[in-house]
Protein backbone atom coordinates (compact mmCIF):
# COMPACT_ATOMS: atom_id res chain seq x y z
CA UNK A 1 0.00 0.00 0.00
CA UNK A 2 1.01 3.34 -1.06
CA UNK A 3 1.33 5.92 1.75
CA UNK A 4 -0.64 8.88 1.68
CA UNK A 5 2.47 10.91 2.94
CA UNK A 6 4.60 9.58 0.47
CA UNK A 7 2.34 11.18 -2.16
CA UNK A 8 2.73 14.70 -0.92
CA UNK A 9 6.37 14.47 -0.55
CA UNK A 10 8.27 16.45 -3.13
CA UNK A 11 11.24 15.26 -5.60
CA UNK A 12 13.34 17.02 -2.85
CA UNK A 13 12.56 15.20 0.13
CA UNK A 14 13.08 12.05 -2.09
CA UNK A 15 16.56 13.33 -3.50
CA UNK A 16 17.56 14.14 0.61
CA UNK A 17 16.28 10.63 1.34
CA UNK A 18 18.13 9.09 -1.47
CA UNK A 19 21.23 11.10 -0.64
CA UNK A 20 21.29 9.34 2.82
CA UNK A 21 20.57 5.70 1.64
CA UNK A 22 23.74 6.03 -0.73
CA UNK A 23 25.98 7.29 2.06
CA UNK A 24 25.98 10.72 2.35
CA UNK A 25 25.13 13.41 4.30
CA UNK A 26 22.39 15.64 2.87
CA UNK A 27 23.61 18.42 5.93
CA UNK A 28 26.62 18.85 4.28
CA UNK A 29 27.52 22.58 2.81
CA UNK A 30 28.03 20.54 -0.65
CA UNK A 31 25.17 18.67 -0.59
CA UNK A 32 22.45 21.08 1.64
CA UNK A 33 20.94 22.49 -1.55
CA UNK A 34 21.59 19.64 -4.05
CA UNK A 35 18.19 18.16 -3.66
CA UNK A 36 16.57 20.99 -4.96
CA UNK A 37 19.28 21.64 -7.51
CA UNK A 38 18.21 17.99 -8.78
CA UNK A 39 14.69 18.93 -8.74
CA UNK A 40 14.80 21.56 -10.55
CA UNK A 41 17.30 19.94 -13.20
CA UNK A 42 14.75 16.70 -13.21
CA UNK A 43 11.75 19.19 -14.32
CA UNK A 44 13.31 20.83 -17.26
CA UNK A 45 14.47 17.52 -18.79
CA UNK A 46 10.95 16.29 -18.21
CA UNK A 47 9.17 19.22 -19.38
CA UNK A 48 8.60 18.00 -22.48
CA UNK A 49 5.36 16.11 -20.97
CA UNK A 50 3.78 19.38 -20.24
CA UNK A 51 4.12 20.16 -24.14
CA UNK A 52 2.14 19.40 -26.80
CA UNK A 53 2.28 19.58 -30.94
CA UNK A 54 -0.39 21.66 -31.20
CA UNK A 55 1.17 24.61 -29.49
CA UNK A 56 4.21 24.23 -30.98
CA UNK A 57 2.92 24.08 -34.90
CA UNK A 58 0.47 26.67 -34.35
CA UNK A 59 0.79 29.00 -37.05
CA UNK A 60 4.15 27.61 -38.54
CA UNK A 61 2.08 25.61 -41.56
CA UNK A 62 2.28 27.06 -44.58
CA UNK A 63 0.56 25.96 -47.98
CA UNK A 64 3.51 25.31 -50.32
CA UNK A 65 3.61 22.99 -53.81
CA UNK A 66 6.99 21.78 -53.30
CA UNK A 67 8.28 18.84 -54.13
CA UNK A 68 12.22 18.60 -52.92
CA UNK A 69 12.87 17.20 -49.63
CA UNK A 70 13.35 19.29 -46.90
CA UNK A 71 16.30 18.13 -44.30
CA UNK A 72 17.23 19.24 -40.96
CA UNK A 73 20.23 17.15 -39.72
CA UNK A 74 22.27 16.88 -36.64
CA UNK A 75 19.84 18.69 -34.49
CA UNK A 76 21.59 18.01 -31.17
CA UNK A 77 19.27 16.34 -28.32
CA UNK A 78 19.59 15.45 -24.85
CA UNK A 79 17.17 12.90 -23.45
CA UNK A 80 16.63 10.22 -20.44
CA UNK A 81 16.46 6.43 -21.19
CA UNK A 82 13.76 5.43 -19.26
CA UNK A 83 15.47 2.01 -18.00
CA UNK A 84 17.99 4.10 -15.78
CA UNK A 85 17.12 7.44 -15.75
CA UNK A 86 21.06 8.47 -16.87
CA UNK A 87 21.22 10.05 -19.83
CA UNK A 88 21.55 9.74 -23.68
CA UNK A 89 22.17 12.05 -26.27
CA UNK A 90 23.30 12.47 -29.99
CA UNK A 91 21.87 13.99 -33.18
CA UNK A 92 18.77 13.15 -34.87
CA UNK A 93 18.69 14.02 -38.80
CA UNK A 94 15.03 14.92 -40.07
CA UNK A 95 13.65 14.65 -43.30
CA UNK A 96 9.97 15.08 -45.19
CA UNK A 97 8.61 15.83 -48.54
CA UNK A 98 6.38 17.93 -48.82
CA UNK A 99 2.68 17.50 -50.44
CA UNK A 100 1.01 20.88 -49.80
CA UNK A 101 1.95 21.73 -46.54
CA UNK A 102 4.89 22.85 -44.93
CA UNK A 103 6.26 23.87 -41.66
CA UNK A 104 8.15 26.34 -40.27
CA UNK A 105 11.74 24.87 -40.11
CA UNK A 106 13.05 25.93 -36.20
CA UNK A 107 9.51 23.98 -35.31
CA UNK A 108 11.60 21.29 -36.15
CA UNK A 109 14.32 20.81 -33.16
CA UNK A 110 10.98 22.07 -30.83
CA UNK A 111 9.25 18.97 -31.79
CA UNK A 112 12.74 16.93 -31.36
CA UNK A 113 12.77 18.34 -27.88
CA UNK A 114 9.35 17.45 -27.21
CA UNK A 115 10.06 14.71 -26.91
CA UNK A 116 13.91 14.16 -26.07
CA UNK A 117 12.72 16.05 -22.21
CA UNK A 118 10.88 12.84 -21.35
CA UNK A 119 11.89 9.45 -20.53
CA UNK A 120 13.05 7.82 -23.57
CA UNK A 121 14.13 5.01 -25.26
CA UNK A 122 15.62 5.99 -28.62
CA UNK A 123 13.40 3.72 -30.41
CA UNK A 124 10.16 4.75 -29.42
CA UNK A 125 11.71 8.40 -29.67
CA UNK A 126 12.66 7.79 -33.21
CA UNK A 127 9.10 6.80 -34.34
CA UNK A 128 7.17 9.23 -32.12
CA UNK A 129 8.93 12.35 -34.09
CA UNK A 130 8.68 10.87 -37.68
CA UNK A 131 4.47 10.06 -36.85
CA UNK A 132 4.27 13.07 -35.19
CA UNK A 133 5.34 15.25 -38.91
CA UNK A 134 3.15 12.65 -40.64
CA UNK A 135 0.20 13.76 -38.71
CA UNK A 136 0.86 17.33 -38.92
CA UNK A 137 2.21 17.62 -42.12
CA UNK A 138 0.67 14.51 -44.30
CA UNK A 139 3.39 14.85 -46.23
CA UNK A 140 4.50 12.35 -49.11
CA UNK A 141 7.55 11.01 -46.64
CA UNK A 142 9.00 11.07 -43.66
CA UNK A 143 12.66 9.86 -42.71
CA UNK A 144 14.20 10.02 -38.75
CA UNK A 145 17.85 8.96 -38.21
CA UNK A 146 18.41 8.93 -34.56
CA UNK A 147 22.74 8.67 -33.39
CA UNK A 148 23.25 8.53 -29.63
CA UNK A 149 25.23 7.33 -27.11
CA UNK A 150 23.89 6.14 -23.62
CA UNK A 151 25.11 6.84 -20.30
CA UNK A 152 23.97 3.48 -19.23
CA UNK A 153 26.04 1.62 -21.51
CA UNK A 154 29.10 4.04 -21.18
CA UNK A 155 28.96 4.08 -16.97
CA UNK A 156 28.00 1.43 -16.28
CA UNK A 157 27.11 -2.24 -17.30
CA UNK A 158 29.04 -3.33 -20.65
CA UNK A 159 31.05 -0.05 -20.22
CA UNK A 160 31.37 0.15 -23.72
CA UNK A 161 32.56 4.06 -24.34
CA UNK A 162 32.27 5.05 -27.84
CA UNK A 163 29.61 2.38 -29.17
CA UNK A 164 27.04 4.44 -30.60
CA UNK A 165 23.52 3.12 -31.42
CA UNK A 166 21.56 4.37 -34.74
CA UNK A 167 17.93 4.01 -35.15
CA UNK A 168 15.32 4.76 -37.89
CA UNK A 169 12.18 6.03 -39.21
CA UNK A 170 11.08 5.49 -42.76
CA UNK A 171 7.73 6.65 -43.72
CA UNK A 172 5.76 6.94 -46.98
CA UNK A 173 8.02 7.52 -49.64
CA UNK A 174 11.31 6.63 -47.23
CA UNK A 175 9.85 3.50 -46.99
CA UNK A 176 8.56 2.78 -50.46
CA UNK A 177 11.31 4.37 -52.48
CA UNK A 178 14.96 3.44 -52.79
CA UNK A 179 15.67 6.47 -54.28
CA UNK A 180 13.86 8.98 -51.88
CA UNK A 181 16.11 6.67 -49.06
CA UNK A 182 19.10 7.15 -50.44
CA UNK A 183 18.83 10.50 -51.33
CA UNK A 184 18.35 10.96 -47.53
CA UNK A 185 20.84 9.07 -46.39
CA UNK A 186 23.69 10.27 -48.85
CA UNK A 187 21.87 13.96 -47.54
CA UNK A 188 22.88 13.18 -43.96
CA UNK A 189 25.91 11.03 -44.28
CA UNK A 190 27.83 14.46 -45.89
CA UNK A 191 29.26 15.62 -42.99
CA UNK A 192 31.52 18.34 -41.78
CA UNK A 193 32.70 16.58 -38.75
CA UNK A 194 32.92 12.74 -37.85
CA UNK A 195 29.88 12.03 -35.79
CA UNK A 196 31.69 12.21 -32.54
ZN1 LIG B 1 19.47 2.82 -20.04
Amino acid sequence: MMDRKVDTESIADMMRKTLLKIGEDPTREGLVRTPDRAEKALRFLTSGYQMDVASIVNGALFSEKCDEMVVVKDIEFFSLCEHHLLPFFGKMHVAYLPKDKVIGLSKIPRIVDMFARRLQVQERMTRDIAQTLREVLDPRGVGVICEARHFCMMMRGVEKQHSGTVTSSMLGAFRNRKETRDEFLSLVSQRNHPFY
